[in-house]
Order: C-alpha cells, then structure tokens, then sequence
C-alpha cells in the first residue's frame, strides 16, 4: 500500500482497530518518507459461488448493473442505485459468511429494490425469479397488493383514470 500523498511504498502500521460488528479492521498508517498519515480499511473479501460451481469476487457495481436495467425508464438516480448497492454489500457482510451463492445475491437485492421502486422491483423480480408465465406474475401483484403497496406498479402496467381526487395513502419509511 503506497502512501496517498507521495507514492511513497514505505508505510509502517500505527495501530488497527477491529470494527464494532467485527466485519473489518482499521489500520492507522504512518509514511516513512512525507511522514504523513492515513487509515486504511481492511474487509474480508466476499465471494459469489454461481450455480456451476465457479466463483468470483463480490463486485457492488456489478450487483448494481442489473438492478440499473430493471430501472430504465423509472424515477432513480444513480446516487439511489449506489445506496442500494451499499444496503446489500452490508446485508451480505452481516450474514458473515465470506461464500454466498448467487441466488443469494439476488435475493438481498429484492428487498431494497422493492422499497426504491415497485415497478423496478417486478422487473428484476421476473428475470431473478424466471416468472415463467403471467400467473406468476399475477401472483406476484397479489403479493404486493396485499400488502397495500401496489398502487405504483398497477398503475404503471394499466394506467387509471387520474380523476381519483384521494390518492391512496403510501406507506412511510
Ligand atoms: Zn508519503
């Protein structure tokens, strides 16, 4: 780890610092030539198994890319998409295991994405869940209507009159 302010590779540890939830370490870090100093951060580093067996790195970005496609066209930001790319790397290192299969991964996105935008969430839902017909797709807008929180998405895929003058009241937080 080369030193921020002069490239230079001398660093000698100050002291480190375990994190409260125990998932990462702080290092306080000295450079031996500008004398200067900063922390680094150590995490464990999270691997996705897929269903073949091979694995990779966790990538957020990645995780992100397919949340951005079940997006297009909907009211998110990329600041929105960034924040929930941190809500699931979090989600994933409290699980603590460093091994997560992939279907997992989607699985921690499903949640998130609901709260940002249902029709974000049904899209992402019917590729990860590999809706196979309208039924289940219709099964999924139950769902979510019994839990009073489709009004967004119905309207989205059969837009109403918009003469209703009291909009159904949305849940908070
Ligand atoms: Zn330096």
């Amino acid at each position: 780890m080369h030193c921020p302010y002069c490239r230079a590779t001398d660093t000698r540890v100050l002291d480190s610092r375990v994190a409260e939830d125990g998932g990462s370490i702080r290092r306080r870090r000295t450079c031996s030539t500008c004398e200067r100093r900063f922390t680094t951060v150590e995490l464990m580093q999270l691997t996705v198994v897929k269903r073949s067996g091979a694995t990779e790195p966790f990538v957020r970005e990645k995780a992100v890319s397919g949340v951005r496609k079940a997006c297009k066209g909907r009211p998110v930001s990329e600041d929105q998409l960034a924040c929930l790319g941190q809500e699931v790397e979090d989600a994933l290192r409290n699980a603590g295991a460093a091994e997560i299969p992939a279907h997992e991964v989607g699985l921690a996105i499903l949640g998130p994405l609901r709260r940002l935008d249902e029709v974000a969430y049904l899209r992402f839902a019917s590729v990860y869940r590999a809706f196979s017909s309208a039924a289940d797709f219709e099964a999924e807008i139950a769902m979510l209507r019994e839990t009073g929180d489709v009004a967004s998405a119905v309207e989205e895929v059969a837009p109403r009159p918009s003469r209703d003058p009291e909009p159904a009241p949305q849940p908070t937080g």
